[in-house]
C-alpha cells in the first residue's frame, strides 16, 4: 500500500470542498483545497467524494447461479467498498462465504438464509427440513460479526406449500440469535398482509418498491396500513432492486406519499449486472435522484442510513481518525435511459457515475 495520498480538491455533497489526506491507510486530515500534502496527488476537480458506498443486498457467492457473482465486480469495481451478501448461503456454505474475503478487496458482511441450502435452488424454504435450526443457531454464533443478519424469502415461489411457516421459525431464530430478520417480498400467497405484521423495529423488508400484484401499495398508489405501521415501529426498508423488484409506478407513489427512504441497494448477481435492468448501484441510484430526492438524500441511503442499520457508523461517515472507506463519483448533466424491472424507462437529466474507491486505505480507481 502507498504511503500517503490526498484527493484533491473533492466535494461532498454538501458542497463543502477540501483536500482529503490518507497516510498508511487512515484518513488523516481533510485541509484546505489545495493544501493537503501526500507523495502522491490524486486531482478530485469536479468530483465528488462521500464515505464508502454500502449495498445492504447483494449475492457474492459466485458458484451459485442465477443468483451469484465475483465480490469485488459488485463492489469495488463499482464504486461500492462495503457489500452484505443477502441470504446466498445458509449454514451449509457460509464457511466457504467468510473465507473469500481474503481474496476480495470489498468488505464484506452476510445475511445467514434460515434454509440450510440456502440460494443452490431457488424454492429453498419449500421444504420444512431444509430449515435445520440448531445449524443456523451454531453458524451465527460461528460467525459472529460477519453475520449480520437472518435471511427469509417470503414469496410463492420460495415456500411453496409452506406458507407463512418460514416467518415463524425465522423469528424464533431471531430470539436464538438476537439478529434482525431481512425478510424478501413478492407475489403470494403469504399475503403482504400476513408477513409485515410478524416484522420488528431493525427488520428490514427488502424489495418494497415491487410493483408485482402482492406489494405494499393500493390501487392508486396509497401505502397500505401495515406499511405505515411497520415503518411507525421502525421496521427498515430497503429497495433490493434486482431483476424483477423495483417499479418506477410504485417508487413514485411512495415518493409522493412520503414514505421515508431508508437504504437503496440493488440485489444485484451476474445476470442483472451484465444484461439490466441494475447494471451497476451508481445505475439505481441515478433511478432515485431522477425520482426527486436530493444527492443528500441518495447518497445517505447507500452510506449513513446502511451504516447505521449495520451499527457500525464508522463505515457511513468521513471523519479523521477512521480507516479510509471513500467514494469518489460524478455527477453529470447527461441524459440517460433508466429501465425498471417492469420493462418501464424514464428518462434522467442526470447521471451518478463511480470514479473510484479509497477501500481500507488503498486507492482503485473504477
Ligand atoms: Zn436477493
Amino acid at each position: 500500500m502507498e504511503e500517503s495520498f490526498v484527493l484533491r480538491n473533492a466535494t461532498c455533497v454538501n458542497g463543502f470542498t477540501a483536500d482529503f489526506v490518507v497516510e498508511e491507510g487512515i484518513l488523516s486530515k481533510v485541509t484546505a483545497a489545495g493544501s493537503g500534502r501526500a507523495q502522491r496527488i490524486i486531482d478530485c476537480s469536479n468530483v465528488y467524494v462521500s464515505s464508502g458506498w454500502i449495498d445492504l443486498h447483494v449475492h457474492a457467492f459466485p458458484t451459485f447461479d442465477p443468483y451469484g457473482d465475483e465480490i469485488d465486480e459488485i463492489g469495488v469495481k463499482q464504486g461500492v467498498t462495503t457489500i452484505v451478501d443477502a441470504g446466498s448461503c445458509g449454514a451449509d456454505c457460509m464457511a466457504e462465504l467468510a473465507d473469500s474475503r481474503e481474496r476480495a478487496k470489498t468488505n464484506l458482511f452476510a445475511f445467514l438464509n434460515i434454509s440450510r441450502i440456502g440460494l443452490s435452488r431457488v424454492d429453498e424454504l419449500s421444504d420444512l427440513a431444509w430449515l435445520d435450526q440448531e445449524k443456523a443457531v451454531q453458524t451465527a454464533r460461528a460467525y459472529k460479526g460477519f453475520i449480520v443478519g437472518l435471511k427469509a424469502r417470503m414469496s410463492k415461489s420460495v415456500v411453496r406449500d409452506s406458507g407463512i411457516k418460514p416467518l415463524h421459525i425465522a423469528r424464533s431464530l431471531s430470539d436464538a440469535t438476537s439478529l434482525p430478520l431481512m425478510v424478501h417480498i413478492g407475489s403470494g400467497p403469504p399475503a403482504i398482509e400476513e408477513i409485515v405484521p410478524l416484522l420488528h423495529k431493525r427488520d428490514v423488508i427488502t424489495h418494497y418498491l415491487h410493483g408485482k400484484p402482492n406489494n405494499l401499495f393500493d390501487e392508486e398508489g396509497k401505502p397500505l396500513q401495515v406499511l405505515l405501521d411497520a415503518s411507525q415501529r421502525g421496521v427498515h426498508l430497503d429497495v433490493g432492486h434486482g431483476t424483477a423488484s423495483f417499479s418506477f409506478r410504485i417508487a413514485e407513489a411512495a415518493k409522493r406519499h412520503g414514505v421515508p427512504l431508508h437504504t437503496i441497494s440493488t440485489d444485484i448477481y451476474r445476470g442483472n449486472r451484465l444484461n439490466g435492468p441494475v447494471y451497476s448501484m451508481a445505475n439505481v441510484l441515478s433511478k432515485f435522484l431522477h425520482l426527486g430526492y436530493t444527492l443528500e438524500e441518495v447518497i445517505a441511503a447507500v452510506t449513513m442510513n446502511a451504516a447505521n442499520w449495520l451499527q457500525r457508523p464508522e463505515l457511513g461517515r468521513i471523519q479523521v481518525g477512521d480507516t479510509a472507506n471513500l467514494t469518489l463519483f460524478t455527477v453529470k448533466n447527461k441524459p440517460l435511459t433508466l429501465f425498471d424491472s417492469e420493462g418501464e424507462t424514464r428518462q434522467a437529466a442526470k447521471t451518478i457515475k463511480a470514479k473510484g474507491v479509497v477501500v481500507n486505505g488503498e486507492f482503485i480507481k473504477c
